[in-house]
């Protein structure tokens, strides 16, 4: 399904563009999950017609020195990679929240009603995920395995079903519905690059003194970002938590501890 002769950088272009606007709804006090709803459909239509920005990808081709498959010269896939983890060093993880088309699938996926499994889990996942993250830079650089193709991440978004790794993808997706995020939270590479970043973001979720302590932000955030002592390294910007708060003010996107 993918249209090769659409070039890469309409998917980079958008990002930035989706990016701007989504940083935007959260500084004005604007985002609503309603809201981000667009983006998120948006981002996975690209993913199947552009395959872009799918930015865990990007990050497979540039570890392999992978040019051709980039779309674009190493040196601005190297340097549009470094400048949305600077991004996350300001903002927080935008990209993954909305614009990712990996990550925007999973978050569709677990808007189907289905009993959800490892709520508020971060630790255990973000273990993992550094672990796969070794195995990433070992495959790629060591013996130039594309790890990420392995997993069928090109695959699914190619629809190219007649492979095995198409139904590894999928199967991740389908697991989206009961559990958040898996491919986010357990194996993404880039992911394990923008968490660290996010978590020193200087724009960020914040309580403030008209917190009641109800905890409802804590219930409803499937991530356990929303706690008061979280680094925030895995909040998605997901919106949940900011839905759920009874008292206006008291759950701020905002400079700040
Ligand atoms: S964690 Fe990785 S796959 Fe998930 S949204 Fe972020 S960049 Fe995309
Ligand atoms: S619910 Fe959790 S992951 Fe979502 S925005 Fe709030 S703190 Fe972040």
């Amino acid at each position: 399904m993918v249209i090769e002769s659409i070039p890469k950088a309409a998917g980079f272009i958008y990002g930035l563009l989706a990016f701007a606007a989504l940083a935007w709804l959260w500084y004005s006090g604007r985002f609503t999950r309603r809201r981000a709803l667009p983006f998120l459909i948006v981002s996975v239509l690209l993913g199947f017609l552009v395959f872009a920005p799918v930015f865990p990808y990007q990050l497979q081709m540039v570890v392999l020195g992978n040019a051709a498959a980039l779309g674009s010269p190493l040196p601005a896939a190297i340097g549009g990679l470094l400048a949305f983890i600077a991004l996350a060093l300001v903002f927080g993880r935008v990209i993954c929240g909305q614009v990712c088309p990996a990550g925007a699938v999973q978050e569709l996926m677990y808007l189907v009603p289905a009993k959800k499994r490892g709520r508020a889990e971060s630790r255990a996942p973000v273990a993992v995920r550094a672990g796969v993250f070794i195995v990433f830079l070992v495959a790629a650089l060591g013996l130039s395995v594309n790890l990420l193709a392995l997993i069928g991440l090109p695959a699914f978004f190619h629809l190219a079903i007649a492979g095995v790794s198409f139904f590894v993808f999928l199967a991740i997706v389908l697991l989206s519905a009961v559990v958040y995020r898996p491919f986010c939270r357990y194996v993404c590479p880039y992911g394990a690059l923008l968490a660290p970043a996010a978590s020193r973001a200087l724009y960020r979720l914040r309580r403030t003194d008209a917190c009641i302590k109800c905890r409802k932000c804590e219930r409803a955030c499937p991530t356990g970002e929303a706690d008061p002592s979280a680094r925030l390294g895995e909040c998605y910007l997901c919106g949940r938590c900011t839905e759920v708060c009874p008292v206006d003010g008291a759950l701020v996107y905002g400079r700040g501890k």
